[in-house]
């Protein structure tokens, strides 16, 4: 982020200075973090030296192409390999979280595996409101709650924003952040600290005072955190159950 200093206050114009010095002590201190990390790793299919092409992605010149946090680093609880979540790496054997020793501050994402979550949920969802319909058809109900379309298409805007949100992998890959500076981890934190053992979708507090886009965010949140197998939802009428996993 880029604040104007020089308009504000004559007193604050030398900021821009001291700001532009600190982004390249950043540069530096992660370059060399970087180069004394991988002096102690090797491309596990040639035995040379290769360079991170991305977050936690390295590239050799013998055409391999990896995680260097799947490849190298163990579960620092139990010593098991790691798994890539879509936000984080845990481990395979005790589920723990583990922070990579190859990011320095820039977030795993991996915008693959979050669209395609995405896209099949609200396949799922849009598949089992077919049958419902269907089932009441043939069974010439008048009416039945469940009937009624539920999220997706009863709010205005939301699957525009889920598309939108689904491309986000455009947006630079270590400044992922949303709305307001709040990231998805935020999100999980704060469902996280309120869920009990369970609760429904509409009565999470709010994060973001923007009431669609925060309802965007705990939806996709929540999205993810199934997929992680953290939590189980269940469609009630209008409204989702969340219940720890
Ligand atoms: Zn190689
Ligand atoms: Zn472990």
């Amino acid at each position: 982020m880029k604040y104007q200093w020089q308009d504000s206050h004559p007193l604050l114009s030398g900021i821009n200075k001291v700001e532009e010095a600190i982004c390249c002590l950043k540069e530096n201190v992660k370059r060399f973090y970087f180069a004394a990390l991988l002096s102690r790793y090797h491309c596990p299919s040639c035995g040379e030296r290769f360079n991170l092409t991305g977050p936690s992605q390295a590239g050799c010149v013998c055409g391999l192409a990896f995680d260097p946090t799947i490849e190298f680093q163990k579960c620092q609880y139990c010593g098991n390999s790691l798994l890539k979540k879509v936000f984080h790496y845990a481990c395979s054997s005790c589920g723990r979280i583990n922070p990579s020793q190859f990011l320095f501050d820039e977030k795993v994402f991996d915008p693959e595996y979050f669209r395609e979550s995405m896209r099949l949920s609200r396949e799922k969802e849009r598949q089992q409101n077919a049958e419902l319909r269907e089932m009441l058809r043939i069974s010439r109900s008048d009416s039945f709650p469940l009937m009624e379309e539920i999220d997706l298409n009863n709010l205005p805007g939301l699957e525009d924003d889920l598309n939108q949100l689904s491309g986000i992998c455009k947006i630079p890959e270590d400044q992922f952040e949303i709305g307001n500076a709040l990231s998805f981890e935020d999100y999980r934190r704060h469902i996280i600290n309120l869920l009990d053992s369970e609760m429904m979708f509409n009565s999470i507090a709010p994060l973001n005072p923007e009431e669609r886009r925060d309802k965007v965010y705990r939806f996709a949140t929540l999205i993810i955190m199934e997929h992680d197998r953290d939590i189980n939802l269940y469609q009630m009428g209008n409204d989702i159950l969340v219940s720890k996993a």
